[in-house]
């Protein structure tokens, strides 16, 4: 029966201490002494995250004799020479309620396999069998995940059932997070390919049905754009099926893409509840958070910078490429909710201002560019502290303006003959299309000025010098106007005037970033100071503040005191205009539906469906 090389035995065995127990089997370990490791960090989310750490214990045996195993790092093993097979043992905490590790509790059990599949060093290209196991005494659990059923294995797993999977090496083994509970599910066919949408977590009366038509216009357009002639999905070189597994909480938004399948976190109040048609903003994020995950289908599962290809999983993977991979994605993920008909162009003006208001926000712009902010990731997008708006700029938001002005720049120089399509599709011709059928080649870090030109003969390489590798903010006003859409900036209608973030709790008004070049820096107020008075008057939140700051006119100075740590200081501030901080852009000429798709069949089509 244990026929398999490598085979995994998985169960979630103590649900109220979060344990998932590991067995691993080595039909034929490596003679001088088996080496195994767990990934620093999983694919998507770029910072060592060490989950070796919740890896509480491990052993090892070879027929029934014990095998010596000890750490040579911070996440690897070697285990003593034995003639196999090796059988390792291992239980691992999972008590991380995030896309990004694993989560186990009485109702539900949620892995990635970077938190809880050792790779056995020198077999990574092996092929993988799981056993999954039920947890003792439940019955009613199910299982999903994009990870196919071991199909003519004895134990091989029935569709949503607990037994035997199978993948083709490690790194796919790993790109398929599995989902085992009882929650709400509904699937659909974009494209003639099954698509399963799974919601854990309480949500009475959700509307799965709007979602998963909404969901399927969002994928079909995606399908179209990428593949207009054969209509392929991208993922059935990997699965089956594409599967949607968003766990919702109170208060929550993320995602983290894989080859086959996306891991979703949302707030319950973002979701549509059944008879209820209005459509929130809420809703329209979670819609562009889906819309985000499933671009990365072909951006960055597929289509990969050449650091990429493979991942190093033991340490970080730099590339300066993140903003065409993060930014590129972003841009399009709110163009689709467009193309797909699931907003309006109004609507589609106000989410693109939104970002463009949040980008000039951050003093950070001016000193770090997008490929610069994409090569430090590890150290400094993904580890924020106050003064990150000063110091950094996003390769996601501003990214996706990099990639608005040149779409804008590429349609304007080609009379909307041409545009970002062309090189995205290029892209995955060139890179995505056969990466999982034996072509695992990525992007070379100088390629984009290349691969835009050979597109759209639209020659890149001056906006890429200023906007991408440099610090200069996009013309957007410039770029949109031939598109017939104007851009201004405003003054927020909610804003206190101190060019700071505040946090209002519990009856206090703190400070959380201070703005560079803003009043409350010149002030000499810091983030941490917590806000209690002006000229005297106590301040408790939001409202006490502006109706305080109110009295007075631009120009006057004013007292505020602050508790820094426990320390009572009084600081003179002076009031100034309010910056014209907030973008809005307006159609002023009728659209000729460029920003929708030069060639418009898809968003045509996708309409009369309705
Ligand atoms: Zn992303």
């Amino acid at each position: 029966m244990n026929t398999e090389s490598i085979l995994y035995t998985l169960v979630p065995h103590d649900l109220a201490g979060h344990r998932l127990r590991v067995t691993l089997r080595i039909a034929d370990p490596d003679p001088q002494g088996q080496q195994l490791a767990l990934p620093a960090w999983i694919p998507g989310s770029y910072l060592i995250r060490d989950f070796a750490r919740q890896v509480e214990t491990i052993s090892a045996r070879c027929n029934d004799r014990v095998v010596g195993i000890r750490k040579t790092g911070n996440h690897s093993w070697r285990c003593e020479p034995c003639d196999g097979p090796l059988i390792v043992e291992y239980v691992v905490y999972a008590w991380d309620l995030s896309v990004r590790s694993a989560h186990v509790d009485e109702t539900h059990a949620f892995f990635n396999g970077t938190s809880v599949f050792l790779a056995p060093l020198g077999k990574e290209q092996e092929p993988c069998h799981l056993l999954l196991e039920a947890p003792p005494g439940i019955t009613d659990w199910k299982v999903y995940t994009s990870l196919p059923e071991a199909a003519g294995h004895p134990q091989v797993a029935s569709r949503h059932g607990f037994g035997m999977y199978r993948a083709p090496d490690y790194d796919a083994l790993i790109d398929h997070p599995v989902e085992m509970g009882t929650p709400q599910v509904i699937s659909f066919e974009a494209a003639g390919a099954l698509h399963e949408m799974v919601f854990t977590g309480v949500v009475p009366n959700l509307d799965l049905e709007r979602i998963a038509e909404d969901t399927r216009r969002l994928c079909e357009a995606q399908i179209a754009f990428f593949e207009p002639e054969s209509q392929a999905a991208p993922f059935l070189d990997s699965s089956d099926r594409y599967v949607f597994m968003t766990m919702v909480v109170g208060d929550g938004y993320g995602g983290l893409e894989h080859r086959s399948s996306t891991a979703l976190m949302c707030s319950r109040a973002d979701l549509p509840s059944t008879g209820r048609r209005e459509t929130g903003e809420g809703y329209e994020n979670f819609l562009g958070l889906v819309s985000h995950e499933y671009f990365h289908t072909w951006n960055v599962k597929r289509i990969k910078p050449a650091a990429f290809a493979p991942y190093d999983l033991s340490r970080e993977n730099h590339t300066e490429l993140l903003w065409v991979f993060e930014g590129f994605t972003s841009y399009y993920d709110d163009l689709f909710l467009l193309r797909a008909g699931l907003i309006d162009e109004a609507a589609y003006l106000r989410r693109l201002a939104r970002s463009i208001t949040l980008v000039h926000r951050g003093a950070g712009r001016l000193k770090q560019s997008v490929a610069e902010s994409s090569f430090d990731a590890w150290t400094r997008f993904y580890k924020q502290d106050e003064n990150s708006p000063n110091a950094i700029v996003s390769y996601y938001t501003k990214g996706s303006l990099v990639a608005a002005g040149l779409d804008l720049a590429i349609r304007n120089a080609t009379q909307n003959e041409r545009s970002l399509d062309d090189v995205l599709r290029l892209m995955w011709q060139r890179y995505g299309r056969d990466f999982y059928r034996g072509k695992p080649q990525g992007l070379d870090e100088a390629e984009m000025p290349r691969l835009i030109e050979e597109a759209t003969g639209f020659k890149a390489d001056g906006y890429l010098e200023r906007y991408a590798y440099g610090c200069e903010d996009v013309p957007l006003a410039e770029l949109l106007e031939p598109q017939g859409i104007a851009l201004s900036w405003n003054a927020p209608k909610t804003d206190a005037g101190l060019d700071a973030r505040l946090r209002y709790s519990e009856g206090q008004c703190s400070i959380a970033s201070v703005h560079e070049g803003g009043v409350a820096h010149k002030a000499g107020l810091s983030a941490g100071d917590v806000i209690i008075a002006i000229e005297g008057l106590r301040v408790h939140d939001e409202k006490s503040l502006q109706n305080l700051l109110s009295r007075w006119q631009p120009g006057a100075t004013v007292t505020v005191h602050v508790f820094r740590r426990d320390e009572l200081r009084s600081f003179q501030l002076t009031l100034a205009e309010p910056a014209l901080t907030e973008c809005q852009l307006q159609r002023v000429q009728p659209a000729d539906r460029s920003l929708q798709n030069h060639k418009d069949k898809q968003s045509g089509r996708n309409k009369q469906d309705g």
